[in-house]
């Protein structure tokens, strides 16, 4: 077998520069958090956001619950189906609560718009999101937050296809410590998908 990184064509963000931003964001948070009177419950969406988050809140130094859901458009492939899902729910409860989504990378706004509106028929009192990539270029939902909620970002990111970090292509990649341009041939030879 290869090294994982055997997939990468350049890398956008080492492991360093995302661990620097990280610190950033989770200060920000943590400022905000603070003044809230009582603890926030921050969502984290499947399994994308498992790194970002574990990075973030243990540099927040604020009372917080910590839950996952799971929202999945996309198949094996590189587009998004445009038609998210609940996959799987959240166990605490969050009526009454301020709530911070935590996601990987937001495009289309398709999965997030899904979520906020979830997690509003919920009672969230309100709903900040928290993500680790913003790729502006290609949204074509707004992302309406609820309430006081804020958007937080780490890095735009550019119009590209990116891995690492969490970020998967096909369920691979996730676990390189960074962030990375896929080689196109690695995903055009099953553009099917
Ligand atoms: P949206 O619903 O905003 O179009 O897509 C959100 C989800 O699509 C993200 O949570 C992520 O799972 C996936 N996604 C969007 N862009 C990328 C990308 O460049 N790389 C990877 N690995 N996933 C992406
Ligand atoms: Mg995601
Ligand atoms: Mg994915």
């Amino acid at each position: 077998m290869v090294s994982a990184e055997a997939g990468i064509e350049r890398v956008l963000w080492t492991e360093a520069e995302v661990a620097a931003r990280v610190g950033e964001v989770a200060t920000e948070l943590a400022a905000d958090l603070r003044a809230l009177p009582e603890p926030a419950v921050v969502v984290g969406v499947a399994t994308g956001a498992f790194l970002f988050l574990a990075d973030l809140v243990r540099r927040v130094d604020a009372p917080l619950a910590v839950d996952f859901v799971r929202v999945e458009s996309y198949g094996g492939g590189t587009e998004s189906s445009g038609k998210p899902r609940i996959t799987a729910d959240l166990k605490v409860d969050v009526a009454g609560k301020h709530v911070v989504v935590v996601e990987d990378i937001v495009d289309t706004g398709n999965t997030l718009s899904c979520l906020i509106a979830h997690l509003e028929k919920k009672g969230a009192s309100s709903i900040s999101v928290c993500t680790f990539l913003d790729k502006p270029a290609r949204r074509k939902v707004n992302i309406q937050l609820v309430g006081d909620g804020k958007f937080y970002s780490g890095f735009e990111c550019p119009d590209c296809f990116v891995v690492g970090y969490g970020l998967d292509y096909a369920e691979l990649y996730r676990n390189l410590p960074y962030v990375g341009v896929l080689k196109p041939e690695m995903y055009k030879k099953d553009s099917s998908n």
